[in-house]
């Protein structure tokens, strides 16, 4: 069985196989060529693949156990506080996009962090509140920006990077963090 895997060289004297959320990371030393690379790799493939196999297991188990739902009262003490600190951040970032904003409404969304109308509504998931705030931020900025642009064009995202440099990075914690927060929705699980 073949193994996939990323490279990655540097000033090393040794190469070492590491293994996390998945992925296969081989370092080695920059002089080392890339068929010695992928021999070295798939002389431990059968390391590889139980190493693989332990940790696919332990991620289901982690799935499995740490997902609670929340309970009403604390959807409604999320909501509560969502109400405090959304409106506070679009009225932020509102100006620094050029746009004007009617309405926020939060909700108990079950697949979205926030959605937008052409009318200027904008609508925000309370779960947003077991975020971190450059979450919060990167939502809100680019739902602010839907106002100016109904797409995912370049042009949109080259107006949220304008506003929020960081978007990326905040984006990217969403991606893979964010289907195990809406896992405790109890919305869900109904
Ligand atoms: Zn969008």
């Amino acid at each position: 069985m073949r193994v996939t895997y990323t490279v990655i060289r540097s000033r090393r004297r040794t190469a070492a196989i590491q293994i996390a959320d998945g992925k296969v990371v081989v370092r080695v030393p920059a002089k080392m060529t890339g068929e010695e690379t992928d021999r070295f790799v798939q002389s431990h493939a059968d390391w590889i693949v139980r190493h693989l196999e332990k940790e696919r297991r332990r991620m289901q188990e982690e799935q499995k156990t740490t997902v609670k739902p929340l309970s009403e009262q604390e959807l409604q003490a999320l909501a509560d506080r969502a109400m405090c600190v959304i409106p506070d951040r679009v009225r932020h970032f509102a100006p620094k996009v050029g746009v004007t904003v009617r309405r926020i409404t939060i909700r108990n969304q079950t697949t979205r962090w926030g959605s937008c109308s052409a009318a200027g509504n904008l609508n925000f998931n309370c779960l947003l509140m077991l975020t971190p705030p450059e979450v919060i931020d990167s939502v809100v900025v680019h739902e602010l920006c839907h106002l100016l642009q109904m797409n995912h064009s370049p042009a949109f995202y080259a107006e949220v990077h304008r506003v929020y440099p960081d978007y990326d990075r905040w984006n990217v914690w969403l991606k893979a963090h964010g289907r195990e927060i809406m896992r405790r929705n109890p919305a869900r699980s109904r």
